[in-house]
């Protein structure tokens, strides 16, 4: 009997997925890249690979994220190994990396901190193009800590250390030239979090079940007293909470505030430099 070949399978697929989400769940499958797909879209698949096909595309369906399907999400051209124990990162997220590559010469020995770094995105990304860094990331979930060193080992970053820590827990002492953090921020009542990808994240990386911005207060009152004066705090925050980071930072002796936009114009990043 004739298999379905790949052009085939992606138009089936993509009456119920779409035709962006078939192709990447059919390159997982085949193990190609975008090109060489279109390039052998008359191949024919193997009478398993169908099936996994057809088994991924049905629980794409019912929500799925297509990261946690394939295990993999591309952050700043870098390929991070993620699970339904870790967030998976946004393009916004981004922006924080940008902010703090910006702030971090590449020929200084700065001490990093990423908190509550899940995959690891942030914390590896900045390690990888700061090497002479030196990039502690710290995660409370001991399956994220797992994550965020196997994606260090295949990205083949040395200059990370990975510790499980509830914020600042471990680091008793501990000063940083700069600390970045995307912390849970969504509001328990958020109706987002019953929508979409979110359904499928670890609750704990997303929200605090109450406000939103406890562990922002938490993050930004502790920071001063791990940061050298003159070290930077960035951090990733809600929609709608800008101004409260701003008093936020404000009331724990942060001085240049900024607050910049991601890409859809919302602001998204907060951030100061410690003057006490
Ligand atoms: N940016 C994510 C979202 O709203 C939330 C991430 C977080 O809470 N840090 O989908």
């Amino acid at each position: 009997m004739r298999q379905i070949t790949v052009l085939e399978a992606v138009h089936q697929a993509r009456r119920t997925i779409g035709d962006i989400d078939a192709r990447m769940l059919l390159q997982h499958v085949l193990d190609m890249s975008h090109a060489v797909l279109i390039a052998h879209s008359d191949r024919e698949l193997l009478p398993e690979q169908a099936q996994y096909f057809v088994q991924l595309a049905q629980r794409r369906a019912h929500g799925e994220p297509v990261a946690y399907l394939t295990g993999k999400r591309e952050f700043y051209s870098l390929d991070f190994k993620v699970s339904p124990a870790v967030l998976i990162p946004r393009p916004e997220t981004e922006l924080l990396v940008d902010l703090a590559l910006e702030r971090s010469p590449v020929d200084c020995l700065l001490k990093i901190l990423d908190l509550g770094t899940g995959s690891g995105a942030i914390a590896l990304t900045i390690a990888k193009y700061r090497p002479l860094a030196s990039v502690t990331a710290v995660d409370a979930s001991n399956d994220a800590v797992a994550i965020a060193k196997s994606n260090a080992k295949q990205l083949g970053v040395s200059n990370v250390n990975i510790i499980r820590s509830n914020w600042f827990d471990r680091l008793v002492g501990e000063r940083f030239d700069l600390i970045v953090s995307n912390p849970p921020y969504v509001a328990g009542a958020d109706p987002h979090l019953a929508q979409g990808d979110l359904r499928f994240e670890p609750s704990m990386a997303l929200t605090d079940s109450g406000d939103g911005l406890s562990c922002l207060r938490t993050i930004i009152a502790a920071a001063p007293a791990h940061l050298e004066t003159g070290g930077t705090l960035l951090v990733e925050h809600g929609y709608d909470q800008a101004q409260t980071c701003r008093l936020l930072l404000e009331e724990a002796g942060f001085g240049a505030i900024i607050c910049r936009p991601d890409l859809a114009g919302i602001a998204r990043i907060s951030g100061g430099i410690c003057m006490i």
